[in-house]
């Protein structure tokens, strides 16, 4: 992408309405647009982001044996009154009327919809187990929503639902999503802590809370400094016995406030550390809630109709984008992880309009794009100082500088983001970096 042809709208001063980095940062950047309360428009650069992360969660769901289906935003009323949430939602649900009259709403999330799909065609306990997932906007009519997309009214989350004959294969398609969560936080470069949640009427121990810690998150947690070491990549196959993967994590105290009983914790006083943190990502479940409510049954191994044990799984993908900028951000501007970057790489033309630096920085960037790597090239007449400011904003993981001094000894300038480290090196090795993005130091 060519910087004078994007559309890139920054900010130069800090926008008076946010409170918090992410949001400051995200409007700075030019990632997205209010457009009415906790509504926004995703421009281009929020979008890439988006789009990556969202590819993740769906690459981790995939691995996971969960099937991709895609459910529409306007559901009818009819399927909630038959669970009996229809008046239990309350005001969060934005409820509409269609033209002849009929009751609708905008889905502020998918049970009954998707109970209604297993119930049309599910016969038999041999169609289990199945785990359907989507990746949909969302609409809840939050009372307070703020920090941006990270308490949204319209948001993009990921919620995948498993169907299961009984419990104890409901409990595998619960490991199967904790460990998809821990596999997806990993690759976004987050410490997402499984938490107890609540569990509500069911109750047992299956509802976790995935929360990465923020001084500026919602949710006060409590739990085993450990965490702070734990090292969350997991590189277990999902054919290999999940328990003793998910038996490892829990065995860790991590207690989101609403379960923490500090007269019911085993662990020292010394050891418990009690923070802030932000959800995202949930797993739960509710057994045959919404299979008993609305008749959802399949013939079980003994010939009588069974009820699907259900559980949900959500992950809040917008929610992410500001998430992982709490996470990893400094007083320059956002600091992507390479796997969800906008670009990979910027190359920054120090001196547009000279023959040599024009040349040297078109045949990076289309090198770059041969190689496959998400390239944007600074060919815009902004003045250095500005173009360095920009591409430190909105976090470029490698920006390759091409400079007047430079250029005399055939040299470019290659800084890395996240250490702020800068190594001059000839074009040919900086080419080397571009086509293995990281995978070589610069030290
Ligand atoms: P919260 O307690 O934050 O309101 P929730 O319990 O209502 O969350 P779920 O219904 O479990 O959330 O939704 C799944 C995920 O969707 C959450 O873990 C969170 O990451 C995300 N999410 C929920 N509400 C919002 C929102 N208003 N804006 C952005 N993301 C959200
Ligand atoms: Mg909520």
């Amino acid at each position: 992408m060519r910087l004078s042809q994007y559309f890139l709208p920054v900010l130069k001063e800090n926008p008076k309405e946010a409170q918090i980095a992410s949001h400051r940062l995200m409007l700075r950047a030019g990632m997205i647009q209010q457009s009415s309360a906790g509504i926004y428009s995703w421009l281009p650069l929020g979008l890439r982001v988006l789009n990556r992360i969202e590819q993740i969660v769906r690459e981790e769901q995939d691995r996971a044996g969960a099937l991709e289906i895609k459910m529409a935003t306007i559901q009818a009323a009819e399927l909630w009154q038959e669970s009996g949430r229809y008046d239990d939602y309350g005001l969060e649900m934005l409820r509409i009327k269609d033209r002849h009259d009929r009751d609708m709403l905008y889905g502020p999330t998918n049970e009954e919809v998707v109970t209604d799909i297993a119930r049309t065609h599910l016969r038999s306990y041999k169609n289990l187990p199945l785990n359907l997932y989507h990746i949909q906007w969302k609409f809840r009519d939050e009372v307070r929503p703020r920090f941006g997309v990270m308490r949204g009214r319209e948001f993009l989350m990921k919620d995948a639902y498993s169907f299961d004959i009984d419990k104890e294969s409901a409990r595998h398609a619960y490991n199967r999503m904790f460990v998809a969560y821990l596999k997806t936080f990993a690759r976004m470069g987050l410490t997402a802590i499984p938490m107890v949640a609540d569990t509500g009427p069911i109750g047992g121990d299956m509802s976790h809370e995935f929360i990465i810690l923020a001084d500026t998150g919602e949710s006060g947690v409590f739990f085993d400094k450990k965490w702070l070491d734990t090292d969350m990549v997991t590189d277990i196959d999902y054919s290999d016995d999940l328990q003793p993967v998910v038996d490892s994590f829990t065995s860790i105290y991590a207690k989101t406030d609403e379960k923490h009983d500090p007269d019911n914790c085993d662990i020292a006083p010394s050891d418990l550390l009690e923070r802030r943190g932000i959800e995202v990502g949930h797993i739960f479940y509710f057994g045959t809630k919404y299979s008993e409510a609305m008749s959802a049954t399949v013939q079980g191994a003994d010939g009588k109709p069974t009820e699907l044990h259900m559980g949900s799984y959500g992950i809040g993908v917008s929610r992410l984008v500001g998430g992982i900028i709490e996470a990893s951000h400094d007083e320059d501007g956002i600091i992507w992880p390479e796997s969800v970057a906008p670009f990979d790489v910027a190359v920054i033309n120090l001196k547009p309009g000279d023959e040599a630096a024009d040349s040297l920085c078109e045949a990076l960037y289309e090198k770059g794009m041969a190689a496959g790597r998400d390239m944007l090239l600074d060919d815009s007449n902004d003045s250095p100082g500005a173009k360095m400011k920009t591409i430190s904003l909105i976090g470029v993981p490698w920006q390759i500088i091409v400079g007047p001094r430079g250029l005399k000894n055939d040299l470019v300038e290659v800084k890395h983001r996240a250490s702020g480290k800068t190594v001059e090196m000839s074009p040919d090795a900086a080419l080397q970096l571009i086509e293995t993005s990281g995978a070589i130091s610069i030290d």
